[in-house]
């Protein structure tokens, strides 16, 4: 983390998630640096599922010091297995294990002074895969401890059941009946930049019809835009991450090819593209409005500034940059419309914006978006 980096959070942001293996890591820091804006955590408890080619060092046989010291967090089977080595299977879950591993994680919660909990969540690829039913377990043994604070039930799932609307009903239905006060919503795999307008309306679909407070997890502009029309909650990654696989872990540090991001593209670019990007513009007589992080780096140096911008000034202007996106959503009275006339003019313009290599999901976006208008999603 760049010394700064926290200040911006709690002026951009409204409250960070930490990743629990992150936080048992560096507990004294995270807590001193980051008072009062922990939100949630996540318990991360998928990593414990898949091979242990995640978790453990490479070329060692050892696990990586975050992941041990989830591990022995969450305790029961799941230590039990990954000190071993192996992957957690469905049989090793008892209701004994949740509650183990509820309460477990519960304290860990209070520790961080989290405001909202994520229960500890299994991945599962479909409705008919063991892990869906131990997630309500693990849910509702999480339920029987925490008496306070709002609980979401997290669904991390298969992204590829989002283009499914049987499935997505399933789903649905199989939670209905607990008691959470929302959810935390993970489309695994879930590439907002090469996805199908199917999978990207089916998160809108999804969204409304569970029917209660829902928190888009690894949120891409798509999700943004369902969370402003449906009153959802999201949150993305430092670099706005469009893409959350089970296996990947975030790296711990901020990184310098986190990439500047360009609103009118909805993507990161290296620098020097945005520059070339904002000379484009002024060719077009269209003259770019900077925030106070750029206007830093620009003064006296033109737009050529940018292209050697500071990490941190970097790191303030997406903040900024996605705040202001965020703002202008939610205060549209026709969300939809004004994002196909600003999708439009990108399309329009991809000609002179060929140096930009990524415009391709444009197409889908402007589809979904359209699809949205036309056929809004709505409860059965
Ligand atoms: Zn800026």
């Amino acid at each position: 983390m760049l010394s700064g980096e926290p200040r911006l959070y709690s002026r951009y942001g409204d409250g960070v998630i930490v990743e629990a293996g992150h936080f048992l890591l560096r507990r004294k820091h995270l807590s001193r640096v980051l008072k009062g804006e922990i939100v949630a955590m996540d318990p991360r408890t998928p990593v414990f599922q898949g091979t242990p080619g995640t978790v453990v060092k490479p070329g060692t046989d050892t696990l990586r010091s975050s992941y041990l010291k989830l591990a022995r967090t969450h305790g029961g089977p799941i230590w039990k297995r990954m000190s071993n080595l192996n992957p957690l299977r469905p049989s090793d879950m008892s209701d004994g294990s949740c509650g183990e591993i509820a309460n477990r994680l519960y304290d860990l919660n209070l520790k961080a002074g989290c405001q909202i909990l994520l229960s500890p969540y299994f991945y599962f690829q479909d409705l008919e895969d063991p892990w869906a039913v131990l997630n309500l377990d693990l849910f509702e043994a999480t339920m029987d401890r925490c008496d306070r604070e709002p609980v979401l039930m997290v669904l991390a799932f298969d992204h590829r059941l989002l283009a499914q609307k049987a499935k997505l009903m399933e789903l649905k239905d199989l939670v209905a009946g607990e008691a959470a006060d929302g959810y935390a919503i993970w489309p695994v795999g879930l590439d907002e930049t090469s996805a199908t307008p199917e999978t990207l309306y089916g998160l809108a679909v999804l969204t409304i019809e569970l029917n209660k407070p829902c928190l888009l997890l690894y949120a891409g502009y798509i999700s943004m835009l369902v969370a402003a029309i449906t009153g959802a909650w999201f949150s993305n990654g430092v670099c706005f991450y469009e893409r959350r696989e089970l296996e990947v872990a975030q790296p711990l540090n901020f990184r310098p090819s986190c990439g500047y991001y360009l609103r009118r593209l909805r993507q990161r670019v290296d620098p020097v593209t945005a520059v070339v990007f904002y000379r484009m513009l002024r060719h077009l007589d269209l003259e770019p409005s900077f925030c106070s992080a750029c206007d830093r780096n620009i003064d006296g140096n033109g737009f050529e500034g940018i292209a050697t911008m500071p990490d941190l000034d970097l790191l303030e202007h997406n903040l900024i940059a996605r705040r202001r996106e965020m703002e202008a959503m939610s205060s549209s009275s026709d969300i939809l419309t004004e994002c196909l006339e600003k999708m439009n003019w990108v399309l329009k313009h991809k000609e002179q914006l060929s140096r930009i290599r990524r415009l391709g999901f444009f197409e889908t976006w402007y589809r979904t978006a359209r699809r949205l208008l036309e056929e809004p999603p709505h409860n059965r």
